[in-house]
């Protein structure tokens, strides 16, 4: 690898050149792809939910107190996410895939902005799953997060699920709460079948998802890291941009890719 390229002009052309070349791209972004559009990085050090104890799924199963806490934190989230918008990077990678050489878009994000900015459902894997709406545990039924928000205000107790009485828990994949396999597994799939693999604003240190990228580069895709900080995989990238992403991205995102 060279160093990183700072310049944002080099860096839309590299990036530009990247993508004309692919045929098969796979997208991998993290929280720094939705800073741009106001959501704190919650992982980052001093951050907003940092300073709180995590909510694990086994006491959201056995609490009721603990059920309650999760669903004030959803609803504050369901609030924030809502007001935010998708920025130019998140508009680039939905135009991308749907006119592009993207074929599918990984990420590790709840708030829902690359569904929002068009981003086929059938091209997205949300491996941390999505605060925009709630399933029953028990029966799979989908329950939106304003019907729970009501239901609290009403009772003061946590929803059950309307078809079979079981608990209600937003769609989130919470502490100590397995990923959903068919996602990673897809994932891992379409990582070492592309020849352009991109990640966007993460840090790469959550595993399993942080070895999608090694993956697709010892299958032989071209690796392209871009994010604020470095990252342990910068060594192995073929490009390492360090430009913020919305600017970065912008062009990509007026294309016309067709
Ligand atoms: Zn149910």
């Amino acid at each position: 690898m060279n160093g990183p390229i700072t310049k944002l002009a080099a860096a839309r052309t590299a990036l530009a050149e990247a993508f004309a070349g692919a045929t098969r791209a796979v997208v991998f972004t993290g929280a720094g792809i939705s800073t741009e559009s106001g959501i704190p990085d919650f992982r980052s050090p001093g951050g907003l939910w940092s300073r709180m104890q995590p909510i694990y799924y086994d006491d959201f199963l056995s609490s009721e107190e603990a059920r309650l806490e999760d669903w004030r934190r959803r609803f504050d989230m369901a609030r924030l996410f809502a007001e935010a918008e998708p920025n130019a990077a998140h508009l680039a990678v939905a135009n991308l895939a749907r006119h592009g050489p993207v074929c599918l878009v990984v990420t590790q994000n709840i708030d829902g902005l690359h569904a929002r900015s068009g981003v086929p459902r059938d091209m997205l894997v949300e491996l941390h799953g999505t605060n925009d709406h709630a399933r029953c545990l028990d029966c799979g039924e989908r329950h939106e997060i304003s019907h729970a928000q009501g239901t609290i205000a009403k009772t003061g107790a946590s929803p059950r699920c309307t078809r079979c009485g079981g608990l209600v828990k937003a769609a989130i994949v919470s502490f100590g709460q397995a990923m959903p396999q068919e996602d990673m597994e897809r994932a891992m799939t379409e990582a070492v079948q592309a020849d352009l693999f991109v990640a966007m604003g993460t840090s790469l240190v959550v595993y399993p998802a942080a070895a999608l990228p090694i993956m697709a580069k010892e299958a032989g895709a071209q690796l392209v890291i871009a994010n604020n900080q470095p990252t342990d995989q910068d060594g192995i990238a073929d490009l390492v941009l360090r430009t913020p992403l919305a600017e970065t991205f912008r062009p990509l995102a007026e294309a016309s890719l067709v």
